[in-house]
């Protein structure tokens, strides 16, 4: 049966990952789908990319991204990876319920994956039935449009499908597929999977695609491999220092949900903080806190070791010696971690320059938000107006103004130091400072509505005002708000 169609909307494809890297994938179709919607399509996204989105905002559009039909140039395929579960080694995951549709070259000359995520089973699909149900793609997609308008490295939704049938999981529940964008779909467990295996010649030719695609100034390095790993450390200490600076929590920090881009992936169980407390978890099945907004630095550094330590023989044909200097590498992290977490939180308190004790300052503040059950995302927000000459906002946000008051004059004296105009910093700072979040209550509103009445309004209104992050708008009140207090602390569910 011929699936390709002269008339679907056109991808210049040009697929590098089934073009080199043969041994790290099975080329696999799409399941057919019996009554496909196209529920949410990213015009700005397809522009990014370079495709018609008029065309593809179609009917043609819809058979493409529900799996249907597979566009010209297409090579669909399921990778195979590995990846450390909770702690534990799963030697054999890949994409289960994933497929790489090809790569395009984005308008900036950047090599993109579209990915449909939910097109049924592959050979890497285990007991799982290779399906999404809509609620989680609706999920993804709004997430990931937040976490790129506020500035984090992330993949991104192009569109979203109802599927019109029914996947189960502890009920019966509408299905979707997302069609998804990456810089690419390489992991830590992508080279975990061979290092395991102990073939190293396909580790070898995987790191070198990934520096060839993301980390060039590597292959310059006396020992390109080691500058690799300092290179994937790098990117990924400074997104999960930008996930803490906005109170994010992935929820499920798998070595198989670690990209090598450097890109936020896989949102699944995540959410953001409402009130600062650093042991939050949202996700309902890490019961035992590893993946707590807290931990996240911790468990970064130990997911960039288990990729160290897939590249030993690369390192140096002395083990020891790779060990050695890997070892060293890694003991780096921690401290590159804070450097770059302690200049997103100068910038957050409108600090242009760095004192000794500005992470004595910062925590000061977090203790005080977290005794005061004072809001993250809100308490930053409004210091600017604080420093703008109103504290009022900002104490708002606590219960007991003693700490906030406390913390604000030593603020005020770190301020002082430096020779910069109020209303200059406070402008920078609502440039950092999100004044809107999805905010969890406001997802589930959404999804609920979309889910089970078909009504993606209370969706579309959310993307709208998740998309403009930093600009406060008068009558989008409701959407900065955290949600009142609930009887039952909020959870998320993995069950794509
Ligand atoms: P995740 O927790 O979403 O990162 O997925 C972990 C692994 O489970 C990956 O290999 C997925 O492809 C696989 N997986 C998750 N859900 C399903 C499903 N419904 N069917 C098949 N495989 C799945
Ligand atoms: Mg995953």
């Amino acid at each position: 049966m011929d699936t390709h169609s002269p008339t679907l909307p056109e991808f210049a494809f040009d697929n590098s990952f089934s073009r080199d890297l043969e041994g790290c994938f099975v080329a696999w179709q799409a399941e057919v789908t019996a009554a496909p919607k196209l529920l949410q399509f990213n015009f700005d996204l397809a522009d990014e990319l370079g495709l018609d989105g008029n065309a593809l905002n179609s009917e043609a559009g819809t058979a493409i991204f529900s799996g249907n039909q597979v566009p010209a140039g297409a090579e669909p395929l399921a990778q195979v990876y590995a990846g450390h579960q909770f702690g534990g080694f799963s030697p054999q995951l890949g994409d289960g319920r994933a497929l790489l549709l090809g790569e395009v070259i984005d308008i900036n000359g950047q090599r993109r994956d579209i990915q449909l995520k939910g097109s049924g089973r592959t050979p890497y699909s285990r007991s799982g039935d290779g399906k999404s149900a809509l609620g989680p793609v609706l999920r993804e997609y709004l997430i990931g449009e937040a976490m790129h308008a506020l500035g984090v490295p992330t993949t991104r939704a192009l569109a979203a499908v109802s599927t019109g049938e029914h996947v189960h999981r502890e009920t019966s529940l509408p299905g979707g597929v997302l069609t998804r964008v990456s810089a690419s779909h390489l992991r830590v467990g992508s080279f975990q999977y061979f290092a395991a295996r102990q073939e190293f010649d396909k580790v070898r030719q995987l790191a070198d695609y990934a520096i060839a695609r993301h980390h060039p100034e590597a292959a310059k390095a006396d020992n390109p491999y080691l500058a690799f790993m300092l290179s994937v450390a790098e990117v990924q200490a400074r997104l999960v220092s930008h996930w803490m600076s906005i109170g994010f929590i992935h929820g499920v920090m798998n070595t198989d949900n670690v990209t090598i881009s450097g890109e936020t992936i896989d949102y699944g169980p995540c959410a953001f903080m409402d009130a600062y407390s650093p042991g939050t978890v949202f996700s309902s099945i890490d019961t035992q806190g590893r993946y707590a907004y807290g931990n996240q630095p911790a468990i970064m550094a130990w997911n960039l070791a288990r990729l160290a330590e897939a590249l030993i023989p690369l390192v140096d044909e002395d083990r020891d010696k790779a060990v050695e200097v890997l070892t060293e590498m890694i003991n780096t992290v921690p401290d590159d971690y804070e450097e770059k977490s302690i200049a997103r939180m100068r910038a957050k308190l409108g600090l242009a320059t760095a004192a000794d004790d500005d992470v004595e300052l910062v925590n000061e503040l977090l203790t005080a938000m977290e005794q005061g059950n004072a809001d993250f995302t809100m308490t930053f927000r409004r210091l600017s107006d604080a420093m703008r000459g109103n504290a009022i906002p900002v104490q708002g946000q606590f219960d007991g103004l003693q700490g906030i008051n406390t913390w604000l004059d030593r603020w005020r004296g770190r301020l002082a130091q430096e020779d910069i105009a109020p209303e200059t910093r406070a402008a920078q700072m609502d440039q950092i400072n999100p004044i809107y979040i999805p905010r969890n209550h406001k997802v589930e509103e959404a999804l609920a509505a979309a889910v089970d009445a078909e009504d993606m309004s209370a969706f579309s209104s959310l993307l709208t005002v998740i998309s403009n992050p930093f600009e406060e708008v008068a009558g989008q009140e409701d959407y900065a708000a955290p949600a009142a207090p609930a009887a039952f602390p909020y959870q998320t569910f993995c069950g794509t």
